[in-house]
């Protein structure tokens, strides 16, 4: 047997936890975006605006006219697990909010500089306040402020070296950045937004609010993808209490792209799920001749209670039940809505 004594067990000190922690939650600059426009978007924003400085290493800015956040709650707000969203666990069940983690501001204020500035309604000034390893840094400043809030975060992962190196040797992430708030103007139709590089006069991305789904992809992607786009649906009424719909738009066999652009948002949450997007590039290139990429946007709607949205650190998968049986259904509607769309291409050459 080995002779040596086993190395002593110690408990990390809290900061080492925390500073670990939102390394995971925080991967990179576009996780921090993504987390602060989910946060204007549950504070019931019809205006979010971002600013990124340096691929967001420097600056990240979001502001928003949602509905502010009280003072006597800035002492807790960036806090580990402090949250206005969920209060028993049994809520996560229900949860219409994006968050519900209360740990999004915080794991921020380990890795940056978090600067925030905020009025709630019928207030006549806001108040502005900066944070760091989850405190408070001063008390906070009152300062002239419209409606809304706005988080500034500055030199993100000044304290994880390996990270920001990485980061800085790589693309920048502006452009993920951009994928990001793109995605949100597809779905979000009635929130306007807009993303630029920091002291630049144009915007990257600048929806303004519509009741047209195809207006807002337009807007966002271009007149030459809606061009191309068929609409789908389809509703399961299955068992009487599964429910399950679907919506939205798919490019037919006139578009081509090198790479797919899968839009998805299940319950409203803007999600990755790789297997559905498999079998989708599988109908498109087993449907249409030629090998192109699709262009889908998808909003899947299911009970609550059939999405577990608790997997993942940065919420971006969730599991759903039945997914197999899900795809199955996604998978038919799209190959019939293809196998017609080509037909009718191929009608009109040679009509
Ligand atoms: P979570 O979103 O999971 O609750 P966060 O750390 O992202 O956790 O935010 C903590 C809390 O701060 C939220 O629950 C919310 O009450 C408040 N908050 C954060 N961002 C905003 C915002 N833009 N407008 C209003 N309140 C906000
Ligand atoms: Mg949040």
């Amino acid at each position: 047997g080995g002779g040596a004594d086993p190395p002593r067990i110690r408990r990390l000190e809290e900061s080492v936890v925390n500073r670990i922690a939102a390394g995971e939650v925080i991967q990179r600059p576009s996780s921090a975006v993504k987390e602060l426009v989910e946060n204007s978007l549950d504070a019931g924003a019809s205006t979010v605006s971002v600013t990124v400085k340096d691929g967001g290493l420097k600056l990240i800015q979001v502001s928003d006219d949602g509905h502010g956040i009280r003072f006597e709650d800035l002492p807790i707000l960036c806090e580990r697990h402090t949250t206005s969203k969920l209060s028993a666990y049994e809520d996560l069940q229900t949860i219409k909010s994006m968050g519900f983690r209360g740990e999004a501001l915080a794991s921020m204020t380990y890795v940056g500089h978090v600067t925030v500035t905020t009025i709630t309604e019928g207030q006549l000034h806001g108040y502005r306040v900066s944070y760091k390893d989850g405190v408070m840094e001063n008390e906070p400043k009152p300062c002239a402020a419209v409606k809304g809030t706005q988080v500034m975060v500055e030199n993100l992962f000044y304290n994880m070296v390996a990270r920001r190196k990485t980061l800085q040797n790589s693309n920048d992430d502006y452009p993920k950045i951009v994928d990001f708030i793109s995605r949100f103007a597809v779905h979000h139709i009635n929130v306007s937004f807009s993303c630029r590089k920091h002291g630049a006069s144009r915007a990257d991305v600048h929806s303004a609010s519509t009741s047209s789904r195809l207006d807002a992809i337009r807007n966002v992607y271009g007149a030459s993808v809606v061009r191309d786009l068929v609409e789908i649906e389809v509703s399961d009424e299955d068992a009487g209490d599964a429910v399950f719909k679907m919506g939205g738009y798919i490019s037919n066999a006139n578009y081509v792209a090198k790479k797919i652009t899968m839009i998805l948002f299940i319950n409203d949450r803007l999600v990755d799920c790789t297997a559905l997007k498999r079998a989708i590039e599988f109908v498109y290139a087993a449907t249409l001749p030629q090998a192109s990429k699709p262009f889908i946007y998808m909003s899947i709607n299911l009970p609550s209670e059939h999405v577990d949205v608790n997997i993942h650190p940065t919420k971006k998968e969730v599991s759903l039940l039945n997914q197999e049986r899900i795809i199955e259904i996604i998978k038919n509607v799209i190959e019939e809505k293809l196998r017609n769309s080509n037909t009718t291409r191929i009608f009109q050459t040679q009509a």
